[in-house]
């Protein structure tokens, strides 16, 4: 048996959901009972006979690839692991998972709403809407004024967050929270070069983004005496210098996921293109009608219009589209998301899919044509 990405989504949550619960099992109370709830969906999605019966056989399935036990065509949701050795969840789950996440328990109360991160929750349509509700009245300037403001702030020294909102003429958009627990050494944390928000400590001195595609991970030094430093992994770029956690706060996991990791490519194709002569780009244009807008600078017309999209399923990406058509010319993939360019083509032949390189080259030169 298997199944389309969306029916997939509900169990692929329910799954994630009680990954999250396990991990956090000795701190919450009601991780049992979520862990126990979570089985109760994946059962119904089984049918009698089938599948994990029990929480602690779930638990176990947890710890292995979802092509496993949960049938499915999209290879990297086959491949997917949900709990790590460390009993924590991993850095896949963060990618993968989020293209699937869905409102399990839509009309009715969520009991895991008051502890479980949002993004393990809602959809990303759902954290967008919420974070934003105090942009849309406003004017269109405002509204990019402050998505933009949220993707190059999600992290830093509490003054200076709330001069630079203030000096925006920005109301308070979403709630700012100390640096959590996992994100410290002792007394300080370090931003992702990328995408500004604090990176994961591990007990073993490892520091990383969980956003993988970053590439963001670090070997802690420790000398004595002197100050800690990161050691970049292969291939990382070099991080910035540690920055102390007092006073400091950033934004919850869900609005980093679903806003900042996102908006981090959006605001980068945005800047290239408008800084090129001739042009100008609009970013989130008519209060994100689609991510980009790109005009020649004396004309009115839209010239092409973006949107980006940054799943790490190429799958549930196309059954993401095929719901909901984007009503942008192009859609747009994060460079480092380039290996996707083929599958997308075949399993979305009527829209036109992009790198952002290749769009930008584009655009670039039909800029050096028009000079
Ligand atoms: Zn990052």
């Amino acid at each position: 048996m298997t199944t389309t990405p969306t029916a997939l989504a509900r169990p692929v949550t329910a799954a994630i959901r009680a990954g999250y619960a396990w991990s956090v099992r000795r701190e919450k109370q009601q991780a049992w009972l979520e862990i126990a709830r979570m089985t109760g969906v994946i059962m119904r999605h089984f049918g009698p006979g089938q599948g994990p019966v029990a929480p602690a056989e779930l638990v176990n399935l947890l710890h292995q690839p979802l092509g496993t036990w949960l049938p499915t065509d999209d290879p990297a949701l086959a491949g997917l692991v949900i709990l790590g050795d460390d009993g924590q969840l991993t850095d896949d789950t963060y990618g993968i998972g989020c293209d699937y996440t869905v409102d399990l328990l839509a009309g009715q109360e969520d009991p895991g709403r008051t502890w479980l991160p949002r993004w393990r929750t809602h959809r990303a349509e759902q954290v967008e809407q919420e974070a934003f509700k105090r942009l849309v009245s406003g004017s269109d300037e405002d509204y990019t004024t402050g998505r933009r403001f949220l993707v190059e702030n999600p992290a830093g020294a509490q003054d200076a967050i709330l001069d630079r909102q203030t000096a925006l003429g920005l109301p308070p958009l979403v709630e700012f929270s100390p640096i959590p627990q996992d994100r410290q050494w002792q007394g300080r944390w370090w931003p992702c070069p990328t995408c500004k928000w604090p990176m994961a400590v591990s007990t073993s001195g490892h520091v990383s983004c969980r956003f993988r595609p970053h590439q963001a991970t670090y070997t802690l030094l420790n000398g004595a005496g002197r100050s800690p430093r990161l050691q970049p992994d292969d291939g990382a770029p070099s991080a910035g210098r540690a920055r102390l956690v007092d006073g400091a706060v950033c934004v919850a996991e869900s609005i980093w996921r679903y806003v900042v990791v996102p908006g981090v490519v959006e605001i980068r194709l945005h800047d290239r293109i408008n800084a090129l002569p001739g042009i100008t780009a609009h970013l989130y244009p008519g209060k994100d009608r689609f991510d980009i807008g790109v005009r020649k600078a004396s004309e009115q017309e839209w010239l092409f219009t973006l949107d980006v999209k940054d799943f790490a399923s190429p799958v549930a990406l196309a059954a993401k589209i095929n719901e909901r058509p984007i009503s942008a010319g192009h859609l747009v993939i994060p460079d480092y998301r380039r290996d996707q360019l083929l599958e997308l083509g075949r399993l979305l032949p009527a829209v036109k899919v992009v790198t952002e390189t290749q769009i930008y080259r584009r655009i670039s030169r039909m800029a050096k044509e028009e000079q």
